[in-house]
């Protein structure tokens, strides 16, 4: 689904991605592991056109990502993203949030994406929240919308960059049973997260990094009881 060779990034001539190879697969679960600074954000952020690139090609779906003139509007539409700050106008209730990007972007027709929109909001325990506002919701909730968000767009694959970083440690759990779902589901995603067990049992592949490069990509089981470098199993020890 997704091809990634050899991605290169700079910022000013610091480079923080260096020749980052990574093959995605339709139902994938990929979960990125590093130590802060390594590059994992910037590497989802160039994924999703939010960052530039300065070498190496990203395929998806046989599209080159990295030419000029690329429809980031329209593939955001398929490779969505959530953040570890949840991203919800607070003027808007949660479902007139949910409903832009279906509506405005994609221009569907309110019914059926309503239809929709309270079908995900069920799936994640918070259909009964459809007409409060933000403010009214706990950071698990709002993290909980923002992934009903990102569903919303019909997505092929999507991004996830620490969403329960911010969380108070009892709603990490709720956020993660959301994704675990998706993952049952066939749900291709790209996952950013310092929860090891939750790696581990999400993952069908672990990719750790360390200073801008993929230092070492396995199966869970393998990954956390035989890391091949020492680098990862230096990383283990101080998460475990
Ligand atoms: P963390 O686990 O702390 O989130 P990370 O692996 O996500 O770390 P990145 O945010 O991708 O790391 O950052 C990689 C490197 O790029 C860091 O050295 C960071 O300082 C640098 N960097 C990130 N964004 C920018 C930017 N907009 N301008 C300049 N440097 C940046
Ligand atoms: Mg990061």
């Amino acid at each position: 689904l997704l091809d990634i060779k050899g991605i290169n990034k700079f910022f000013g001539d610091r480079q923080v991605l260096n020749g980052i190879d990574l093959q995605v697969r339709r139902g994938e679960v990929i979960v990125i592991l590093g130590p802060s600074g390594c590059g994992k954000s910037t590497l989802l952020r160039c994924l999703n056109g939010l960052e530039p690139v300065q070498g190496g090609n990203i395929q998806y779906r046989g599209q080159n990502l990295t030419e000029a003139g690329v429809n980031w509007r329209e593939l955001r539409q398929h490779i969505g993203m959530v953040f570890q700050n949840y991203e919800c106008f607070p003027h808007m209730t949660v479902i007139d949030n949910i409903l832009l990007g279906p509506l405005k972007v994609q221009k569907r027709e309110r019914p059926e994406a309503l239809q929709q929109a309270e079908q995900l909001l069920d799936r994640v325990g918070l259909l009964d929240r459809k007409h409060d506002y933000p403010r009214q919701l706990s950071g698990g909730q709002k993290q909980r919308i923002a992934i009903v968000r990102a569903l919303s767009m019909n997505p092929d694959i999507i991004l996830f960059d620490e969403v329960t970083a911010s969380l108070d440690p009892e709603m990490v759990r709720e956020v993660l049973d959301v994704i675990l779902g998706l993952a049952k589901q066939g749900m291709t995603m790209i996952i950013v997260t310092h929860e090891m067990g939750f790696a581990k049992s999400v993952g069908d592949r672990i990719v750790f990094m360390d200073q801008g490069k993929v230092c070492e990509a396995a199966a869970p089981e393998q990954f956390f009881t035989q890391p091949a470098t020492e680098r990862a199993q230096h990383f283990l020890n101080i998460f475990q």
